[in-house]
Protein backbone atom coordinates (compact mmCIF):
# COMPACT_ATOMS: atom_id res chain seq x y z
CA UNK A 1 0.00 0.00 0.00
CA UNK A 2 1.65 3.11 -1.57
CA UNK A 3 -0.59 6.24 0.34
CA UNK A 4 1.05 8.03 -2.97
CA UNK A 5 -0.77 5.84 -5.60
CA UNK A 6 -4.41 6.47 -3.82
CA UNK A 7 -6.77 7.98 -5.58
CA UNK A 8 -10.38 7.95 -3.30
CA UNK A 9 -13.35 8.54 -5.21
CA UNK A 10 -15.89 11.24 -3.61
CA UNK A 11 -18.40 8.38 -2.35
CA UNK A 12 -15.79 6.17 -0.62
CA UNK A 13 -14.34 8.69 0.76
CA UNK A 14 -17.50 10.03 2.55
CA UNK A 15 -18.05 6.16 3.42
CA UNK A 16 -14.68 5.29 5.14
CA UNK A 17 -15.03 8.73 6.94
CA UNK A 18 -18.52 8.02 8.27
CA UNK A 19 -17.44 4.46 9.61
CA UNK A 20 -14.27 5.77 11.14
CA UNK A 21 -16.57 9.01 12.91
CA UNK A 22 -19.24 5.17 13.82
CA UNK A 23 -16.20 3.26 14.97
CA UNK A 24 -15.10 6.29 17.10
CA UNK A 25 -18.02 6.82 19.12
CA UNK A 26 -18.44 3.10 19.62
CA UNK A 27 -14.75 2.80 20.87
CA UNK A 28 -14.02 5.68 22.96
CA UNK A 29 -14.54 5.59 26.50
CA UNK A 30 -15.29 9.21 26.94
CA UNK A 31 -16.66 10.67 23.57
CA UNK A 32 -20.79 10.23 24.05
CA UNK A 33 -21.90 12.30 21.61
CA UNK A 34 -20.42 13.41 17.94
CA UNK A 35 -20.59 16.89 19.34
CA UNK A 36 -18.44 15.40 22.11
CA UNK A 37 -17.29 17.31 25.50
CA UNK A 38 -14.33 15.09 26.94
CA UNK A 39 -11.67 13.56 25.15
CA UNK A 40 -8.49 11.96 25.79
CA UNK A 41 -4.94 11.89 23.53
CA UNK A 42 -6.19 7.67 23.66
CA UNK A 43 -8.91 9.41 21.64
CA UNK A 44 -6.68 10.79 18.75
CA UNK A 45 -3.97 7.60 19.07
CA UNK A 46 -7.58 5.71 17.99
CA UNK A 47 -8.32 7.94 15.78
CA UNK A 48 -5.05 7.78 13.84
CA UNK A 49 -5.51 4.07 14.19
CA UNK A 50 -8.32 4.11 12.95
CA UNK A 51 -7.40 5.94 9.34
CA UNK A 52 -3.97 3.77 9.19
CA UNK A 53 -5.94 0.59 9.52
CA UNK A 54 -9.27 1.54 7.16
CA UNK A 55 -7.04 4.14 4.65
CA UNK A 56 -3.36 2.79 4.11
CA UNK A 57 -3.90 -1.20 5.47
CA UNK A 58 -1.02 -0.09 8.06
CA UNK A 59 1.44 1.55 5.95
CA UNK A 60 1.73 4.62 8.39
CA UNK A 61 2.70 2.96 11.73
CA UNK A 62 4.86 0.58 9.86
CA UNK A 63 6.85 3.54 7.71
CA UNK A 64 6.54 5.62 11.28
CA UNK A 65 8.28 2.75 12.81
CA UNK A 66 10.57 2.26 10.45
CA UNK A 67 11.71 6.13 10.09
CA UNK A 68 11.37 7.33 13.67
CA UNK A 69 12.57 5.72 17.41
CA UNK A 70 8.57 5.13 18.95
CA UNK A 71 5.29 5.60 18.11
CA UNK A 72 3.50 9.20 17.20
CA UNK A 73 3.10 10.84 20.24
CA UNK A 74 -0.49 12.58 20.26
CA UNK A 75 -0.90 15.83 22.13
CA UNK A 76 -4.15 17.52 22.85
CA UNK A 77 -3.83 21.81 22.81
CA UNK A 78 -5.64 24.25 24.80
CA UNK A 79 -3.33 26.79 23.90
CA UNK A 80 -3.24 26.55 19.77
CA UNK A 81 -5.47 29.30 18.83
CA UNK A 82 -4.42 29.43 15.43
CA UNK A 83 -3.74 26.51 13.60
CA UNK A 84 -6.01 23.66 14.03
CA UNK A 85 -3.27 21.12 14.78
CA UNK A 86 0.37 20.58 14.09
CA UNK A 87 2.24 17.45 13.17
CA UNK A 88 6.20 17.94 14.36
CA UNK A 89 9.15 15.70 13.32
CA UNK A 90 11.41 16.33 16.52
CA UNK A 91 14.89 15.85 16.46
CA UNK A 92 17.15 14.29 18.83
CA UNK A 93 21.05 13.16 19.36
CA UNK A 94 22.25 10.63 20.61
CA UNK A 95 24.89 9.77 23.34
CA UNK A 96 27.12 8.38 20.94
CA UNK A 97 26.15 11.22 18.42
CA UNK A 98 24.05 9.44 16.13
CA UNK A 99 20.63 11.08 15.29
CA UNK A 100 17.25 9.74 15.91
CA UNK A 101 13.70 11.28 15.33
CA UNK A 102 9.54 10.91 16.13
CA UNK A 103 6.69 12.11 15.45
CA UNK A 104 4.26 14.25 17.32
CA UNK A 105 0.67 15.13 16.43
CA UNK A 106 -1.14 17.87 18.20
CA UNK A 107 -4.85 18.92 17.91
CA UNK A 108 -5.88 22.70 19.22
CA UNK A 109 -9.09 20.74 21.64
CA UNK A 110 -9.67 24.25 22.47
CA UNK A 111 -10.68 25.58 19.29
CA UNK A 112 -12.87 22.41 18.83
CA UNK A 113 -14.49 23.24 21.72
CA UNK A 114 -15.53 26.30 20.73
CA UNK A 115 -16.58 25.47 17.58
CA UNK A 116 -20.34 23.42 17.44
CA UNK A 117 -20.46 25.65 21.01
CA UNK A 118 -22.72 28.90 20.88
CA UNK A 119 -21.43 30.42 17.73
CA UNK A 120 -23.85 28.99 15.74
CA UNK A 121 -22.26 29.36 11.71
CA UNK A 122 -21.79 26.51 8.89
CA UNK A 123 -18.09 24.87 9.95
CA UNK A 124 -15.88 24.25 7.01
CA UNK A 125 -12.64 22.70 7.43
CA UNK A 126 -10.38 21.90 4.78
CA UNK A 127 -13.19 23.12 2.65
CA UNK A 128 -15.21 19.64 4.05
CA UNK A 129 -18.68 20.95 5.75
CA UNK A 130 -18.67 19.48 9.18
CA UNK A 131 -21.76 18.65 10.63
CA UNK A 132 -20.43 18.06 14.31
CA UNK A 133 -17.49 18.32 16.24
CA UNK A 134 -16.23 14.82 15.63
CA UNK A 135 -16.02 15.19 12.06
CA UNK A 136 -14.31 18.69 12.46
CA UNK A 137 -11.27 17.00 14.00
CA UNK A 138 -11.55 13.90 11.38
CA UNK A 139 -10.54 16.54 9.14
CA UNK A 140 -7.86 17.62 11.32
CA UNK A 141 -6.41 14.96 12.02
CA UNK A 142 -6.74 13.72 7.93
CA UNK A 143 -4.92 17.44 7.20
CA UNK A 144 -1.84 15.87 9.95
CA UNK A 145 -1.97 12.30 8.28
CA UNK A 146 -1.25 14.17 5.31
CA UNK A 147 1.73 16.54 6.77
CA UNK A 148 2.92 12.88 8.45
CA UNK A 149 3.22 11.24 5.14
CA UNK A 150 5.06 13.91 3.32
CA UNK A 151 7.77 14.29 6.34
CA UNK A 152 8.25 10.67 6.09
CA UNK A 153 8.64 10.12 2.54
CA UNK A 154 10.33 13.61 1.58
CA UNK A 155 11.39 15.05 4.80
CA UNK A 156 9.61 18.27 4.71
CA UNK A 157 6.21 19.30 4.33
CA UNK A 158 4.44 22.67 3.18
CA UNK A 159 0.13 22.29 3.52
CA UNK A 160 0.31 25.29 0.71
CA UNK A 161 2.28 23.43 -1.46
CA UNK A 162 0.52 21.85 -4.77
CA UNK A 163 1.79 18.55 -4.00
CA UNK A 164 0.23 18.77 -0.63
CA UNK A 165 -2.61 19.96 -2.04
CA UNK A 166 -3.22 16.96 -4.58
CA UNK A 167 -2.68 14.27 -2.00
CA UNK A 168 -5.33 15.89 0.25
CA UNK A 169 -7.30 16.25 -2.41
CA UNK A 170 -6.98 12.53 -3.32
CA UNK A 171 -6.75 10.60 0.35
CA UNK A 172 -9.43 12.65 2.05
CA UNK A 173 -11.51 15.28 -0.68
CA UNK A 174 -9.94 18.21 0.99
CA UNK A 175 -10.27 21.17 -1.02
CA UNK A 176 -8.33 23.61 1.12
CA UNK A 177 -5.86 23.74 3.73
CA UNK A 178 -7.67 26.10 6.27
CA UNK A 179 -9.52 25.30 9.44
CA UNK A 180 -12.88 27.66 9.88
CA UNK A 181 -13.16 26.65 13.48
CA UNK A 182 -13.87 29.24 15.90
CA UNK A 183 -11.01 30.81 17.02
CA UNK A 184 -10.62 33.03 20.51
CA UNK A 185 -10.47 36.19 18.47
CA UNK A 186 -13.95 35.18 16.56
CA UNK A 187 -15.24 34.23 20.28
CA UNK A 188 -14.09 38.14 21.74
CA UNK A 189 -15.57 39.65 18.44
CA UNK A 190 -19.28 37.70 19.01
CA UNK A 191 -18.90 37.87 22.97
CA UNK A 192 -17.63 40.75 24.04
CA UNK A 193 -18.07 42.84 20.57
CA UNK A 194 -14.47 43.26 21.07
CA UNK A 195 -12.02 43.15 17.87
CA UNK A 196 -8.29 43.73 17.11
CA UNK A 197 -7.94 47.60 16.19
CA UNK A 198 -11.11 48.48 18.72
CA UNK A 199 -10.57 51.18 21.21
CA UNK A 200 -10.92 49.46 24.70
CA UNK A 201 -11.52 51.21 28.20
CA UNK A 202 -10.30 49.07 31.44
CA UNK A 203 -8.95 49.40 35.10
CA UNK A 204 -5.23 48.39 35.98
CA UNK A 205 -3.85 48.47 39.76
CA UNK A 206 -6.82 51.05 40.41
CA UNK A 207 -6.19 53.08 37.36
CA UNK A 208 -8.47 53.70 34.39
CA UNK A 209 -6.97 53.45 30.58
CA UNK A 210 -8.04 53.65 27.36
CA UNK A 211 -6.58 52.12 24.37
CA UNK A 212 -6.17 49.76 21.38
CA UNK A 213 -6.50 46.26 21.19
CA UNK A 214 -3.46 45.01 19.26
CA UNK A 215 -3.73 41.18 19.82
CA UNK A 216 -6.30 38.52 20.81
CA UNK A 217 -5.28 35.61 22.06
CA UNK A 218 -6.13 34.13 25.40
CA UNK A 219 -6.22 37.40 26.61
CA UNK A 220 -5.82 40.75 24.75
CA UNK A 221 -3.07 42.54 24.02
CA UNK A 222 -4.22 46.67 24.37
CA UNK A 223 -1.72 49.31 23.89
CA UNK A 224 -1.95 52.32 25.52
CA UNK A 225 0.11 55.70 24.93
CA UNK A 226 2.38 56.59 27.30
CA UNK A 227 5.40 58.77 27.30
CA UNK A 228 7.80 55.98 29.18
CA UNK A 229 6.39 53.06 26.81
CA UNK A 230 7.88 50.79 24.32
CA UNK A 231 8.57 52.44 20.97
CA UNK A 232 6.34 51.35 18.07
CA UNK A 233 6.33 50.91 14.63
CA UNK A 234 4.09 53.89 14.42
CA UNK A 235 7.01 56.22 16.28
CA UNK A 236 4.38 56.54 19.47
CA UNK A 237 5.17 54.97 22.67
CA UNK A 238 3.30 52.54 24.06
CA UNK A 239 2.88 50.41 27.07
CA UNK A 240 1.63 46.77 26.90
CA UNK A 241 -0.98 45.38 28.89
CA UNK A 242 -2.65 42.07 28.68
CA UNK A 243 -5.96 41.75 29.59
CA UNK A 244 -8.87 38.79 29.83
CA UNK A 245 -11.31 40.08 27.69
CA UNK A 246 -14.69 40.10 30.04
CA UNK A 247 -12.25 43.21 31.98
CA UNK A 248 -12.57 45.20 28.30
CA UNK A 249 -14.99 47.61 27.34
CA UNK A 250 -15.22 48.83 23.96
CA UNK A 251 -15.34 52.46 23.69
CA UNK A 252 -16.20 53.34 20.25
CA UNK A 253 -13.84 52.59 17.17
CA UNK A 254 -12.78 57.01 16.33
CA UNK A 255 -9.57 58.07 16.68
CA UNK A 256 -7.54 58.83 19.94
CA UNK A 257 -9.63 59.52 22.45
CA UNK A 258 -8.58 62.13 25.80
CA UNK A 259 -7.13 60.30 28.69
ZN1 LIG B 1 -1.06 22.30 7.44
Amino acid sequence: MDPLSIDNPPDIITAKAAAIHEAMLRESRQMREPSFRVIGTDDLARLFRLYDEQIFAGWLSRTVTEKAAGPVIFRLSSTMSRAGGKTIEHRHMNADGSRHIHFEIAIASRLLFMTFGDIDRPVIVCGVLCQDRLQAMQRIMEHEIVHLIELLVWGKSSCAADRFKMLASRLFGHSQSTHGLVTPRERAAVEHGIKVGNWVEFEFDGVRHIGRVNRIHHRATVLVEAADGMLYSDGKRYQKFYMPLPMLKAVGTGTATDR
